[in-house]
């Protein structure tokens, strides 16, 4: 049962019929894992605060930098130098005091992951580096968890959502089947190389609580089996289709348990 205080704050999402005060309680029941408190972090975290998730963990090993700041919007100029997890857990919880917020300051590998990945419902990838966006990848196939990746540098961006091992969404890709290979760092430069625009890692980020709030009310059109590409400089979005490999790494056959 929601109460007076939260029929005030969430008032204006309890009204929409798609939600209602039995969403908003789906809402409040949910844990999500957010991996990474940087450009798409910010906003995920922030959204998903505001919106009710009543159980939300962050995981940031990083310190706030200067050069953050362009689009890192959760932090403020006094915060550099600190740990992003903390300062994003207190922005979170001074925005929404009423749930349950942890933060670590440690960086996702292969021994934390399934813990981490197992005690939430939904993961969410708001990480810069491939080798945590393929183990996040491989880890929500094997612990059965949907999850929502981002990406984003220069003007562009990509978000997509993977629940190949989700009960029905069996037979859809997996990370690793729409990413088969990790990229090599010249072809696909990061944010410290080739830069980044603020609004751009913002639309991602929002997208991404968007489908993370949609995956929790289980409303049924997501990004599952979709990679949607933004092209900021065109203001173009552009969806692909994706599909399950039968040879993929992960969740192809012979199905491998990297646990
Ligand atoms: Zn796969």
């Amino acid at each position: 049962m929601l109460n007076d205080k939260d029929l005030e704050r969430y008032a204006r999402q309890v009204i929409m019929p798609k939600i209602g005060e039995d969403g908003q309680e789906k809402l409040l029941s949910a844990r999500v894992l957010v991996v990474g408190a940087g450009g798409l972090g910010a906003p995920v975290i922030l959204y998903l605060a505001a919106a009710g998730i009543g159980t939300l963990t962050i995981i940031d090993d990083d310190d706030v930098s200067r050069s953050d700041l362009n689009r890192q919007i959760i932090y403020r100029d006094g915060d550099v130098g600190s740990s992003k997890s903390r300062h994003a857990a207190n922005a979170a919880s001074t925005l929404n005091p009423d749930i349950n917020i942890s933060q670590f300051a440690v960086r996702l590998n292969s021994t934390n992951v399934e813990q981490f990945v197992t005690s939430h419902d939904v993961v969410i990838d708001c990480t810069d580096n491939a080798e945590t966006r393929y183990l996040m990848g491989d880890a929500a196939h094997h612990c059965r968890r949907p999850l929502v990746f981002g990406g984003a540098v220069r003007m562009e961006g990509q978000v997509s959502v993977f629940q190949s091992s989700v009960t029905g969404h069996f037979g859809s890709p997996c990370y690793r089947c729409v990413f088969p290979s990790m990229p090599d760092v010249k072809q696909a430069p990061g944010c410290s190389e080739a830069g980044i625009l603020g609004p751009i890692v913002g639309l991602v980020g929002t997208l991404q609580a968007l489908e993370a709030i949609k995956l929790i009310l289980g409303q049924p059109r997501t990004l599952t089996s979709r990679l949607l590409m933004i092209e900021g400089a065109g203001s173009d979005f552009i969806e692909i289709k994706t599909v399950a490999r039968l040879n993929c790494s992960c969740c192809g056959e012979p199905a491998k348990d990297i646990f």
